[in-house]
């Protein structure tokens, strides 16, 4: 820790200065609005912009949009964080999106609020049993969900986001080649559903979408048979059949905006209920359950990693400029390739 620079910091900002600094949680005395004030300067004086993501805490994703920052999807944090001029960029999400930006800027500096987030998709695909398996069809293409690690998107052909997989594996299927698909099984069994592909899955799901409950959802439309239900291909099949739409977390909002109806059931993080509330202020959203039979509720529709984002991380993150992302360049100029084809691809829809 640059103890000089987060005095000087502090000392410009705070009148407590280090008691504060040091005291757990971290500027915990101080209001949202003093802590805002203090992330605009830091990023100014860094050169930095915050990438957000939906699933983040809304202080978060209100501090990106206050800055000139952005709050989105993987795929659209992805692409802002490669357009961006500023020389570093903090990415509040999760150690793959971190990773992403890297492997598309690694000319800048990436830094993230927490190295601790991670992903159950990631941690369920390492690329060492990926590689096992996917030597065993070496005729397949591989196409990986972004939700993986910098080596797994090296070892892929591909690399997708929920928003456009559907149109890749269409494409792919067009062009006659076979599919590896990793890691998410329920968005592997949408897709494959959709297009009839000849796919072969990987094991691994994300631990929030995989709470969402069919039978108290069905029970929950029945008391609200004016709602549209909104779902996340991440759900199990049986809460996705249950939906008026399915799509990635920008084409929910979008829909939430231009349906009809009054009131929304959604099946994703709850985080996402900021942007939905501010497309549609007029709406009524309701959380999917995830409780029911068998639920273990480890998340209860709100990713335990995504939460590990704040604001006083975020200010130590800028202050100290720690928690950067690395990546070896020789894996990093293999995992552009896959995620440069993603954007390429997506340019062409
Ligand atoms: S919500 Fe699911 S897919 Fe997204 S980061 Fe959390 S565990 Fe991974």
């Amino acid at each position: 820790m640059n103890k000089l620079n987060t005095e000087k910091y502090y000392n410009d900002t705070f009148p407590k200065t280090i008691d504060i600094l040091n005291s757990s949680p971290k500027y915990d005395s101080k209001t949202k609005e003093e802590k805002i004030n203090l992330i605009k300067q830091l990023l100014d004086e860094k050169d930095a912009k915050i990438v957000a993501h939906y699933y983040t805490h809304e202080d978060l994703q209100e501090v990106a949009e206050l800055t000139g920052g952005n709050v989105s999807d993987s795929l659209e944090m992805a692409r802002f964080g490669a357009n961006q001029a500023s020389k570093t960029l903090i990415v509040a999400g999760v150690r793959f999106m971190g990773e992403t930006a890297k492997i598309l800027s690694p000319d800048k500096k990436i830094l993230m609020p927490t190295l601790e987030a991670e992903c159950s998709l990631d941690l369920n695909c390492p690329a060492s049993e990926l590689k096992k398996f996917s030597d065993k069809y070496p005729e397949r293409e591989i196409v990986v969900y972004a939700n993986t690690s910098a080596e797994v998107k090296a070892m892929a052909d591909w690399v997708v986001t929920s928003s456009i997989a559907v149109k890749l594996i269409e494409y792919l299927k067009k062009e006659n080649i076979k599919v590896i698909w990793a890691p998410d099984k329920h968005l592997g069994n949408y897709i494959n559903e959709k297009t009839n592909a000849d796919m072969k899955l990987w094991n691994a799901s994300c631990i929030v979408h995989e709470e969402f409950k069919a039978k108290a959802l069905m029970n929950l439309k029945e008391k609200n048979k004016d709602a549209a239900v909104l779902v996340h291909p991440e759900s199990p099949a049986e809460v996705v059949e249950l939906a008026d739409v399915v799509g990635s977390t920008s084409q929910l909002i979008k829909a939430c905006k231009d349906l009809p109806h009054k009131k929304m059931i959604v099946a994703t993080d709850n985080r996402i209920f900021y942007k939905m509330q501010k497309a549609a202020p007029e709406k009524t959203l309701i959380e999917a359950p995830t409780g029911g039979k068998g639920a273990t509720c480890i998340s209860c529709a709100h990713c335990p990693w995504m939460a590990m984002n704040n604001l006083d991380n975020l200010i130590e993150t800028l202050i100290e400029e720690k928690n950067e992302i690395h990546i070896k360049e020789e894996i990093r100029k293999k995992a552009f390739v896959s995620t440069n084809r993603m954007i390429e691809f997506a340019k062409t829809l």
